[in-house]
């Protein structure tokens, strides 16, 4: 159902004005309509251009990379407890100002305000992780073949990292990698999705602000202002230690080779194309609940969204209906309107996207159950808002191979349980997937087989917590952020080897002088 009431274009600078200020950022003086900038700065809710900013140049950008690097040359001399300290500050900061920040999230990437909410509690979460691992940057001691010696491998500040983030998640993914980068010793320049710039400048700010609080170098944490223009000087600085960068496979395919054509590390988190088994023995009412908030929350704009459905086809038919049923009671409009659950799409492209993906699921025998089409297009012509889609499909065809950032749930039957996780397999992406059912063996066996970074039970594909590490295999890119070891890619390791026996035997037994 569509919700008609869309706010006024003041309201939305009111939001924008109460969020930057919160932040400590002044909004006239950023972002006036006189002002020179050249990156628009646009709302997904509304469609309308709220201003313009100005963009990093390439000289801008490297004095920014020197005094990162700068700033690493102090920082890194910091105790590793007392740079959680910073981090700590910020989570405080972040807590404080959860609300205005989560609404510069709602302006720029379209999300309710219980979600954008949750965005910002992921960054507090994860600076409180940050801050106990800031006590914890171990090595092993390992026993050596020689007498009289030691082994052991230790952890070492690796200089400035570059994030490059996605519209999606305009803060939250920078948070899992800078949190964790600046306990590390590492200082960190954010290059943030053009679509998603105000937020990026107000969580950055509010960093800064910690640091400037804490006396740590305000340079630990610097923000650049452009598109993938932008991005690509971080791609290829030297000076870049390491790459953090998320978005879709396309970006990561350009960047991986060009950041390892200079030996420099990468970090890539990249597309999904995330499915759920749901098995006879499964709950049906919890499933139906996972299916419908992964499949067309945040209206089909997560990295983790459920875009296929693979159900045993003894219940498929019972399912299917169920879930048609709920996404017709989804009330879709402005995320700033009482109740709604889905807001718009980013802009255009992604509409067109999604039109192209439906033709190409019916040419290939899919049938429509329901949605895919725009709504409210005559009260706001600019933004574009759709309802999510059910798209039954005969098999995975090509179209149901490929991520369409957009709500479309594909609908597969299966009967054979391994089977069934084969098709889970068979796409090039690898990164959330879910099974849900009772039998404990079928669990066991999704978890042993199912091939993506995230494999759950029971529970939907997204909406992951950032005590796990978090990120996908094949075309996803490999990388892993936020929790359990994920913090030795932001550091350097070395293996010491110490001798106090007074003589010098050689390993392996070798002989000379
Ligand atoms: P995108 O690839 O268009 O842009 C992502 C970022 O990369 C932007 O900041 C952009 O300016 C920059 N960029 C693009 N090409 C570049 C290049 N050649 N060199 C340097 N920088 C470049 O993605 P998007 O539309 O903003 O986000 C949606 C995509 O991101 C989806 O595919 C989604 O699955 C993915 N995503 C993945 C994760 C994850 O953790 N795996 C999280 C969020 C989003």
């Amino acid at each position: 159902t569509a919700q008609t009431q869309l706010p006024r274009p003041e309201e939305i600078q009111e939001l924008v004005r109460t969020g930057l200020s919160a932040c400590g950022v002044d909004f006239d003086s950023l972002l006036s309509a006189e002002s020179s900038g050249t990156l628009p700065v646009r709302s997904p809710i509304t469609g309308q251009t709220l201003g313009h900013l100005p963009g990093d140049t390439p000289d801008s950008v490297s004095r920014k990379i020197a005094a990162a690097q700068a700033a690493f040359e102090q920082w890194r001399e910091v105790p590793a407890p007392v740079r959680g300290r910073v981090v700590q500050r910020w989570g405080r900061l972040l807590t404080e100002h959860k609300e205005e920040l989560a609404g510069l999230v709602t302006v720029e990437a379209g999300k309710t305000p219980s979600e954008a909410a949750g965005e910002v509690q992921e960054m507090i979460d994860i600076c409180e992780l940050a801050l106990g691992q800031s006590r914890q940057l171990y090595g092993k001691t390992l026993p050596s073949e020689r007498p009289g010696h030691r082994l052991m491998e230790t952890w070492h500040p690796l200089g400035v990292v570059g994030v490059i983030s996605a519209f999606n998640f305009p803060v939250a993914v920078y948070s899992w990698n800078t949190a964790l980068a600046l306990v590390c010793g590492d200082t960190v320049v954010w290059k943030p999705s053009e679509l998603s710039t105000l937020s990026a400048i107000g969580a950055s700010a509010l960093l800064r602000r910690a640091a400037e609080e804490q006396g740590a170098p305000a340079d630990l944490a610097t923000v650049l202002v452009g598109d993938r223009g932008i991005g690509e000087l971080l791609v290829d600085d030297p000076r870049i230690a390491l790459l953090s960068a998320t978005g879709s496979v396309r970006m990561g395919r350009e960047v991986g080779p060009r950041v390892a054509q200079r030996f420099g590390r990468s970090l890539l988190e990249l597309g999904g194309n995330n499915a759920a088994i749901v098995a006879p023995s499964a709950d049906l009412d919890l499933a139906l609940r996972g299916v419908v908030f992964a499949a067309a929350g945040t209206a089909g704009q997560r990295c983790t969204t459920l875009r296929r459905l693979i159900v045993h086809s003894d219940i498929a038919e019972e399912l299917t209906e169920r879930i048609v049923a709920a996404y017709r009671t989804l009330s879709i409009g402005s995320p700033t309107a009482e109740g709604v659950l889905v807001g718009p799409l980013i802009n255009e492209a992604g509409f067109r996207k999604m039109q192209e993906s439906l033709e190409a699921a019916v040419a290939q025998g899919g049938e429509v159950l329901c949605g895919g089409g725009r709504v409210l297009a005559e009260a706001a012509p600019e933004a574009y808002y759709v309802e999510p889609a059910v798209v039954r499909m005969p098999g995975q065809t090509p179209i149901v191979e490929e991520e369409t950032f957009a709500p479309i749930l594909y609908v597969m039957e299966y009967t054979d349980f391994d089977a069934g996780v084969e098709l889970n397999n068979a796409v090039p992406q690898g990164l959330s997937s879910a099974v849900f059912t009772s039998d404990l063996a079928e669990a066991e066996r999704f978890i042993a087989t199912s091939d993506t970074g995230i494999a759950n039970v029971n529970i939907g594909t997204s909406g992951a917590e950032i005590g796990g590490a978090f990120g996908g295999n094949k075309e996803t890119g490999g990388g892993r952020e936020s929790g359990t070891d994920s913090w030795q890619a932001y550091m350097r390791q070395a293996t010491n080897t110490i001798n106090y026996s007074g003589e010098l035997p050689l390993a392996q037994g070798v002989e000379f002088i």
